[in-house]
């Protein structure tokens, strides 16, 4: 059965040009996209969206680097659609992602790294509700 992941193209990827090349890749590997939207998270946003890493040293830094430039949000669609988008994007640190994952391609370091994956189907529903409303959502 189809279900949805949440995904966000970060700062870093945008401002480096590669809103194009990564969509290329997400369309590639079969997944529709059913909402997306460019737009830039307040630090308060970012810091919201971001809460379950509130205690994490890196929290600061993740917060200050989510809201420093546009970013591109989207809910995406495909059978088994957080794994498989969590193996299209590869390791959180690109220096450990496998070879063709859009985090190995596009990701600059562990804190800068391109894109984000929803982790669990409840969170790309949480996530995916945080940037979109129901009447966005086909
Ligand atoms: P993922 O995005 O792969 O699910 P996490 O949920 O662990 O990874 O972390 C959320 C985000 O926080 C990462 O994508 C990355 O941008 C940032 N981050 C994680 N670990 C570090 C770190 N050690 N130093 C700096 N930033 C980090
Ligand atoms: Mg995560």
């Amino acid at each position: 059965m189809s279900n949805r992941t949440f995904t966000m193209i970060k700062p870093d990827a945008v401002q480096n040009g590669h809103i194009g090349g990564i969509l290329d890749k997400i369309c590639a590997a079969g997944f529709r996209i059913v909402a997306m939207k460019l737009t830039k998270l307040s630090a308060e946003k970012a810091g919201e969206f971001y809460a379950v890493h509130k205690e994490r040293p890196f929290y600061g830094e993740l917060v200050e680097f989510m809201s420093s430039g546009h970013i591109v949000a989207a809910i995406l669609e495909k059978a088994n659609a957080v794994e498989d988008f969590r193996k299209l994007i590869g390791a959180t640190n690109p220096a450990q992602a496998e070879e063709g994952t859009i985090r190995k391609i596009y990701a600059e370091s562990i804190g800068r790294n391109a894109v984000h994956g929803a982790d669990s189907n409840e969170n790309a529903e949480i996530e995916g509700n945080f940037f979109f409303s129901g009447l966005e959502k086909f």
